[in-house]
């Protein structure tokens, strides 16, 4: 398969807990990190910027494989996803740091992003290009406690009141740009939402008849069926990636530091690697068996 083209974009379009659930959701996104750009101070915190004193905007930085989605499918995401007509307000939730903006990286985001303000001459996106590294404004990533809001709080009144029903709109409105219209639900939670199936309980799975498994999203040759052992912890597991195949991520939540396994083309979650594997390789690739094929 070919080498993803990682590219980068910061998005504002209100509340930062709506804008990361959506963006999850839209094939070729690698990453998605709620955060705060804009504005004219370093490193804000939350608080700081619900004082509109800073200038910051709540905003995600996607990035995003653009071999799988292209940038103009993005912004059509972005512009389908909230309301670019209010000025410094998303429905309810008024303020600077609701406003609608794009921070662009590339000259292409920047083109096509004027394009669409020029065709839609009612709209308030402002552009502008991302500040760098260290300077005031750039992007800063938001508390741990705002990260994967929507799929860690799915019961939260806001959540259910307000996210739930945007995402159903875009389903109709972009559903072929989304994952969750393509995706059975329990692959949608694993490879979208980080999520693990309970153990022994996953699908029965073959390598294709090439003796490659493949990711369940999209299809990239993840292992060879000669590195697959029986581990007896209720995932299927691996001593082996193929090479380039993954990514390899720290993970810090439920109170332990482990290695996420990620697609490296589609930023799917997989799994885990551990380093407790009785092969040669010493390795244990703990992979849900709904996030293969
Ligand atoms: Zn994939």
């Amino acid at each position: 398969m070919a080498k993803p083209i990682k590219e980068t974009i910061v998005l504002g379009g209100g509340c930062f807990w709506c804008t990361e659930a959506v963006f999850k959701n839209v094939k070729g996104v690698l990453n998605v990190t709620p955060g705060y750009a804009g504005g004219h101070t370093k490193n804000p915190s939350y608080e700081e910027v619900c004082t509109e004193t800073t200038g910051h905007a709540e905003v995600i930085k996607v990035e995003y494989n653009s071999a799988l989605v292209t940038t103009e499918n993005i912004l059509k995401v972005f512009f389908a996803s909230h309301d670019y007509t209010q000025l410094n307000r998303q429905g309810n939730d008024v303020g600077t740091q609701y406003r609608s903006i794009i921070l662009y990286t590339t000259e292409e985001q920047k083109l096509l992003a004027e394009k669409f303000i020029k065709e839609n001459p009612d709209a308030v996106t402002e552009i502008n290009l991302l500040a760098k590294e260290n300077e005031a404004g750039e992007f800063t990533i938001a508390e741990i406690s705002h990260q994967d809001y929507f799929a860690l709080h799915k019961t939260a009144p806001y959540c259910q009141v307000i996210i739930a029903p945007k995402i159903e709109k875009l389903q109709k409105e972009i559903a072929p740009l989304l994952w969750s219209t393509t995706l059975s639900s329990e692959q949608y939670h694993i490879l979208r939402e980080s999520g693990t199936e309970a153990p022994f309980t996953g699908k029965n799975i073959e390598a294709g008849t090439d003796g490659i498994y493949r990711c369940a999203g999209c299809k990239n040759e993840l292992f060879e069926a000669g590195t697959k052992f029986d581990s007896n912890c209720g995932w299927p597991s691996f001593d082996k990636a193929i090479e380039g195949s993954v990514l390899l991520l720290e993970d810090n939540s439920l109170g332990m530091t482990r290695t996420e396994v990620r697609c490296a083309f589609c930023g799917s979650h997989l799994g885990h690697l551990f380093n407790d594997g009785p092969t040669s390789t010493g390795q244990r690739f703990c992979i849900n068996a709904f996030g293969l094929e």
